[in-house]
């Protein structure tokens, strides 16, 4: 059975992830996002099981003791952030691509854990652009926003450790270079060797 690939997609808040990477599942029936769990309090127009899977500390840090998380962070504060384990290894195992939105703590947790993992991290094109997109988006407090440029940079400083790097300037030629980032790992040696055995078989039989 083919196995999916596993993404982290990290940018600081405010960059465009949770945009670029909602139209690109929207555009590939093959890769799924993972809804994480956080402690922090709902956006307006978020929707719990949507965006998040919000719950409280208490039921965070029972999950944390059952060990249901593939990696947690401490995110902005004292928000708490997750994925769970077992919903991203059920969804490998099923053969789709699955994309962590998290950020760089939980990216290396996770590159640590599995391999394989391959990392995008998402940059703006500008502070000045970062900070218009936080504050158009309308649904952060401005201390809020604050606080998330003032950590924007030491986000951003991780972006080393990426595999791939895409600068949401003009939003369609983002996009357009992260789905290029995923069918270029499809066609990697060693997925089309699971994927096409029978066909590199025939081809390779002599009469
Ligand atoms: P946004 O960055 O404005 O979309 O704000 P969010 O509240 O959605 O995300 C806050 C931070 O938490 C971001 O840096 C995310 O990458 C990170 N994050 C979200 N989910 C997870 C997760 O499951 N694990 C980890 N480690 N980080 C996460
Ligand atoms: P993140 O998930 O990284 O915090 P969002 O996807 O919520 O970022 O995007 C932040 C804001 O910036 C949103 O209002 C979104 O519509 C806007 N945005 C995203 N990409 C672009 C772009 N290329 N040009 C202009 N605005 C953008
Ligand atoms: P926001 O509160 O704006 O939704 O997210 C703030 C940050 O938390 C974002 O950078 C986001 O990527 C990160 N984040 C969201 N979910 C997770 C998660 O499950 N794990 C980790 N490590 N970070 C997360």
């Amino acid at each position: 059975m083919q196995t999916g690939t596993l993404y982290t997609v990290s940018a600081p808040s405010g960059a465009g992830k949770t945009s670029l990477v909602k139209a690109l599942v929207d555009g590939d029936s093959q890769v799924t996002v993972s809804v994480s769990h956080t402690t922090r309090s709902m956006r307006p127009g978020e929707q719990h099981g949507v965006n998040y899977h919000f719950v409280d500390r208490d039921e965070f840090l029972q999950m944390l003791d059952r060990d249901a998380f593939l990696e947690h962070a401490q995110v902005y504060g004292d928000n708490y952030y997750g994925t769970s384990k077992e919903w991203v290894e059920e969804t490998l195992a099923s053969g789709r691509d699955v994309i962590l939105e998290i950020d760089w703590q939980g990216a290396a947790q996770v590159r640590r854990l599995m391999p394989g993992t391959v990392g995008i991290f998402i940059l703006p094109p500008s502070q000045e652009a970062l900070r218009e997109r936080l504050t158009g988006r309308g649904q952060d407090e401005q201390s809020v926003i604050e606080r998330r440029m003032e950590q924007a940079i030491d986000e951003m400083s991780h972006y080393v450790e990426a595999d791939y790097l895409v600068i949401n300037d003009n939003f369609d030629q983002a996009l357009h270079e992260l789905r290029a980032i995923v069918i270029a790992q499809r066609q990697r040696l060693k997925h089309q060797q699971e994927r096409c055995g029978d066909l590199l078989q025939a081809l390779l039989k002599r009469a």
